[in-house]
């Protein structure tokens, strides 16, 4: 990669769902020699180990809401990472960057893991640094992190009345962004920070028409943004690539879940641009172009 490259991996693109094919959110950016990672859903420590990223090697956590989905994975994240074995060996304190609540998390997952972690200071003579936390919280739209050519800025989303806080990101680096909608209805905010982004990751929900008239199915959906209203989104931001991740697809006994092709058909009714369904461990090279990589297993069978 030259400077100013950098690459998005897509490492879970599921929901609430236990889905053995879509684990929880969690987005990997890599981009000189550092790593971000944005959220950490279920399964975020084995997908970081597919892709060959030593758990005590993430620079930065970011948190973009409290949903138990984007965060379920955190725990594994920040103690496995402390080991001496699989990668990790973290010395350093774990950085934890997130809107109102990220302390409040952090602290009480410490006192929920005390006794391991006197237990290992003991037994395995790991360092208290390394699985010390370092958290900084934001509660307005603004730059977050700045370092080495990196800036990612925080702003606000509309995931729903109560669901507060909630954010997204955009991250630069060089000339180049890539911008991620976090869990969010349609939203003026991701195209105000969206604009002029390489990449646009956006959530999307969807459900058969029939379904929709199911008063919990409308109460969902209205958490989260239609294909529809994703394609006026894309549409008005115009990204080199927008792409999917945290794909609602909603169904029960009498309606089957919308397929992606479903969801694709329906945004192109408001949007004709460069668009691709994400799928866990899907890779994006942003460069002068925008480059997918679907994932292929290194291991035979
Ligand atoms: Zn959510
Ligand atoms: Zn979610």
């Amino acid at each position: 990669m030259t400077s100013g490259d950098f690459r998005v991996t897509l490492l879970g693109t599921g929901v609430p769902i236990p889905s053995p094919d879509r684990f929880g959110p969690c987005t990997l950016v890599e981009a000189g020699n550092r790593k971000f990672v944005f959220d950490a859903g279920r399964g975020a420590a084995i997908r970081l180990y597919q892709v060959g990223i030593p758990l005590g090697r993430i620079d930065v956590q970011f948190l973009t809401h409290y949903h138990s989905d984007h965060t379920s994975g955190l725990p594994d994240v920040w103690l496995t990472g402390w080991l001496a074995s699989h990668f990790g060996r973290r010395t350093t304190p774990y950085r934890v960057i997130g809107p109102t609540g990220a302390h409040e998390l952090m602290e009480n997952l410490e006192r929920a893991y005390a006794r391991d972690i006197e237990i290992r200071v003991a037994d395995e003579k790991l360092p208290r640094a390394g699985v010390a936390t370092d958290v900084s919280e934001f509660d307005r739209d603004g730059v977050v992190y700045a370092q080495d050519g990196v800036k990612v800025i925080a702003f606000e989303v509309d995931h729903g009345d109560v669901i507060k806080p909630c954010y997204g990101y955009r991250f630069e680096y060089g000339d180049r962004a890539a911008v991620f909608s976090s869990d969010t209805r349609y939203n003026e905010n991701v195209i105000k920070y969206g604009k002029g982004a390489d990449l646009l990751v956006h959530e999307v929900a969807s459900a058969a028409p029939g379904l929709m008239q199911e008063a919990y199915i409308q109460r969902i959906v209205a958490h989260h943004t239609t294909p529809r209203d994703a394609g006026r989104i894309f549409a008005q931001t115009r990204p080199k690539l927008a792409a999917y991740t945290h794909i609602v697809a909603l169904a029960s006994e009498r309606f089957a879940p919308p397929t992606i092709d479903d969801i694709v058909t329906e945004t192109r009714q408001t949007y004709d641009g460069p668009l691709v369904a994400g799928e866990d461990l899907m890779a994006f090279d942003i460069g002068e172009t925008v480059t997918v990589r679907r994932w292929q297993s290194p291991w035979p069978g």
